[in-house]
């Protein structure tokens, strides 16, 4: 959409340049990569000699060079037991093979399974493979790894062979807890481009292709039941305001019954470029250069459409029969929340967060008993998406200043150059994978996550801000901000120079600012010391 020809042919003469550049750096690295297998085979062969066992469990990966596939064997994974990282001595990583510094389409060996998004049937759509064992490395139809952001865990885990390689999971049991949908919403490449619709039942919908063809195919989606207790809750029931029914509200402590579905993100990159207004390659090359160049393959393999990137997914928490939440005839009370660990687990009261999600939850369960649906999603996206280190040099800007409602945003800005990183654009995908068409009571004040939703062609009909006795006396800095710069509400805006006027808590126990530091020596003995 904001693109044009010529711009379009700057980045692609700005790719292939790239593409030649890597070549070279390709043939470089592997004549290294070969001078050094050879000097680590003649270590372990010494090794062995000696009696030392330094054999990882970890196969060899298979190499993909043109040259190499014809001789790469395919022999059965090995079924050595994990071995539990007990001494530091160095092992080894891995045997002969050359590294994979990337693919390109038509490359010899490679054979990706077809990926048709936005089919409605799962089997004319094909699984999304992205696995690297042996029988499944020439046959990824998309870039990136499993796991979201624990994809690196993974990786260390692999590295220091406590994961073979070629582990199979064992899926038995494992199905989803609760049956949704399909619904029309899954078979479209429009409306579902940040997740596997097919996610929860890959294995079993794709089991034969799995056995025919040795393919590793893993879920990106799971469902369960469970139960939950929040101490609020309890409190809730003690005060009248949530009534046991045995179903939903379980008892008196306030114990909830609740289906949960866990979401790793899966990317189509033409609807994610389309859903932020930029072209394909524009981002495709953005999420190459600005991981450090972690999956070359976005910019060498066009054809692949699908990445699953290293970033949190989400959960979420539905109340009451899950089958209502796509009900037309129902009433859906929803709140979408993204993370704020300090306050959502640990209590902090700068911000309205936990309040908010325990109302969120709280007026869930009411909607399911009065025989609608409540359901609350939580995204993993700390800080606004901008983590917890930058949360809290703001919080600190804030606090060593006037911590004015009025200068809330721009310390965000000051500090990470943007004020929000969210880009609620992606969010709206669950609603449309949960078949919701509409939300009857939107459990939000945000219009980032409204405008998203609504964009999406989903109804919003009421918007329920934040009771005002909920609002901790610290984080009015926080929710005046928000409210002046467009949040929902049913209060007042403040003007400017009210706003001036909403300052935080000012905190006696904040060291002094930089400078002070330096001039106070007693503090910085006790940072170097690392006794506070
Ligand atoms: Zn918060």
């Amino acid at each position: 959409m904001a693109t044009n020809g010529s711009g379009n042919e700057a980045v692609l003469s700005e790719i292939l340049l790239t593409l030649k550049r890597m070549q070279l750096d390709h043939a470089a690295l592997s004549a290294n990569v070969e001078s050094l297998s050879s000097r680590v085979e003649t270590q372990s062969a010494l090794s062995s000699l000696r009696g030392g066992n330094h054999r990882s469990s970890i196969r060899d990966s298979p190499s993909l060079d043109p040259m190499e596939l014809g001789k790469s064997s395919s022999s059965p994974p090995s079924d050595s037991p994990l071995k539990a990282p007990s001494s530091p001595t160095v092992r080894r990583q891995s045997t002969t093979s050359r590294i994979i510094l990337t693919t390109y389409p038509g490359q010899s060996g490679i054979d990706p399974i077809p990926l048709s998004w936005g089919e409605a049937d799962p089997a004319k759509r094909g699984p999304v493979i992205v696995s690297r064992q042996q029988g499944t490395i020439r046959r990824r139809n998309a870039i990136g790894a499993h796991g979201g952001s624990y994809s690196i865990y993974n990786a260390l885990a692999v590295a220091s062979a406590n994961l073979d390689l070629e582990h199979k999971p064992d899926f038995t049991n494992t199905e989803p807890a609760a049956n949704i949908g399909p619904f029309p919403s899954w078979g479209s490449a429009k409306k579902i481009v940040a997740m596997d619709p097919f996610g929860h039942l890959a294995p079993w919908l794709y089991k034969d292709l799995m056995t025919r063809e040795n393919v590793d195919v893993r879920p990106t989606i799971a469902v369960t039941k469970a139960h939950m207790k929040i101490p609020e809750l309890e409190e809730s029931v003690r005060a009248g305001r949530l009534k046991p029914d045995g179903k939903i509200c379980l008892n008196e402590q306030g114990e909830l019954a609740v289906t949960k579905f866990a979401v790793e993100p899966v990317w189509y990159l033409p609807g994610v470029a389309e859903r932020f207004g930029i072209d394909e390659a524009s981002l495709r090359r953005a999420l190459f250069e600005y991981t450090g160049g972690s999956y070359p393959e976005l910019i060498t393999r066009n054809d692949v459409k699908v990445f699953l990137p290293p970033i949190g997914g989400l959960t979420v928490y539905c109340f009451g029969d899950p089958a209502k939440m796509s009900d037309p005839n129902v009433k859906l009370a929803l709140r979408v929340h993204d993370e704020c660990n300090g306050s959502d687990v640990f209590g902090s009261d700068i911000c309205t967060c936990r309040p908010y999600l325990i109302f969120g939850i709280e007026e869930a369960v009411k909607e399911a008993q009065n025989g609608g649906s409540g359901v609350v999603i939580y995204f993993r996206k700390e800080g606004r998406a901008l983590g917890e280190v930058t949360k809290y040099l703001v919080y600190n800007a804030r606090k060593r200043g006037q911590d004015k409602a009025s200068e809330y945003f721009q310390r965000t800005e000051n500090i990470a150059g943007v004020k929000d990183m969210r880009f609620q654009a992606l969010m709206p995908d669950i609603l449309h994978w949960l078949g919701i068409t509409k939300i009857d009571r939107m459990l939000s004040m945000s219009n980032m996550k409204h405008d998203a939703i609504v964009e999406q062609g989903i109804e919003i009909k009421e918007r329920i801000p934040i009771p005002e006795e909920m609002i901790p006396e610290d984080s009015r800095v926080e929710i005046d901000a928000k409210i002046h710069a467009g949040y929902f509400t049913t209060g007042k805006v403040l003007s400017m120079d009210e706003l001036g006027a909403v300052q935080g808590r000012a905190c006696k126990c904040f060291p002094p600012s930089a400078h002070g530091l330096h001039a106070k020596v007693p503090d910085a003995n006790v940072l170097v010391r690392g006794r506070h």
